[in-house]
């Protein structure tokens, strides 16, 4: 993939906050080694909140050096011009873009603690997407998913939640979520919701790649595959021996590269109205 950007004169890049956090050597919960490190930088900034030697303390601030928190950041800053060109035209709404925190082992969001178990997440509460660094490497161990193109899928995901929010419709499914009268209610609207986010990181992908030829032989697979790995099918199978498709809360393997695919091959947000089809 040639995602173009990251260096001087270069395209956006996103915002984005690294966090390391030693904790397990100091033994101190993240949350206070924290502090009022969650700060956003803009225009090109990145931002790393370390706490490299547990011996002295010391913070410092730097841009992210590593490959994950390049990469990140530049998939980030690509969704950035992509989503801020294409949502005013599909939609008629601008697009105000998120901030990501790379975060190592756990931090604080708006929406509570996060810890590197719980994998990517959007907070809606903060607008920010949640990415522990190890998630990468998890993914390659675990399910077997390798590829710049698996993770950028992934990101591209995340940064279709803040879409959804920025569209009103997150705000509007968690209301009814809340109101479902079953658990089993609840997670087909999670379905739903997730599909949705698979169907915008395709949307992203043909964007993107219309406007910048960044895609190479073999990343449309890679994001196929990441998709299979992490459908709720697979996952549970993985875990337990078997699904129970009525406590799928993201979506089967098949689902999700199906809706990944509608966005891709559409490039159209309109395409990705799983609330309109009485199945997915
Ligand atoms: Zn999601």
């Amino acid at each position: 993939m040639g995602f173009p950007g990251g260096g001087a004169g270069g395209l956006g890049i996103g915002a984005i906050v690294v966090i390391l956090i030693i904790s397990w050597v100091t033994g101190i919960n993240p949350a206070i080694l924290m502090g009022g490190a969650e700060q956003m930088t803009r225009g090109g900034g990145s931002q790393r909140e370390e706490q490299a030697d547990p011996q002295t303390q010391t913070r410092r601030k730097t841009a992210p050096t590593d490959d994950s928190g390049r990469f990140a950041s530049k998939i980030l800053g690509n969704t950035e011009d992509v989503w801020s060109q294409i949502l005013p035209n599909q939609t008629g709404k601008q697009y105000t873009p998120t901030t990501m925190v790379l975060y190592t082992g756990g931090t604080r969001s708006g929406c509570g603690s996060a810890q590197a178990a719980m994998g990517p997440f959007y907070c809606p509460l903060d607008k920010k997407v949640y990415l522990d660094t190890g998630f990468f490497k998890e993914m390659e161990q675990k399910f077997g998913v390798k590829g710049d193109f698996a993770y950028a899928y992934v990101i591209a995901h995340e940064v279709g939640h803040h879409v959804q929010d920025v569209l009103g419709i997150l705000g509007k499914v968690q209301a009814r979520q809340q109101q479902a009268s079953s658990k089993r209610d609840a997670n087909a609207l999670s379905v739903r919701i997730e599909l949705m986010a698979d169907c915008l990181a395709g949307v992203w992908a043909k964007n993107s790649n219309d406007k910048y030829n960044s895609l190479e032989q073999g990343d449309i697979d890679e994001a196929m595959n990441a998709a299979s790995a992490i459908g709720d099918d697979k996952l549970q199978k993985q875990s337990q021996g078997y699904a129970v498709p009525d406590s799928f809360t993201h979506g089967s393997s098949e689902q999700r590269q199906r809706w990944f695919m509608n966005g891709y091959k559409s490039g159209q947000t309109k395409s990705c109205d799983t609330f309109r089809t009485a199945n997915n």
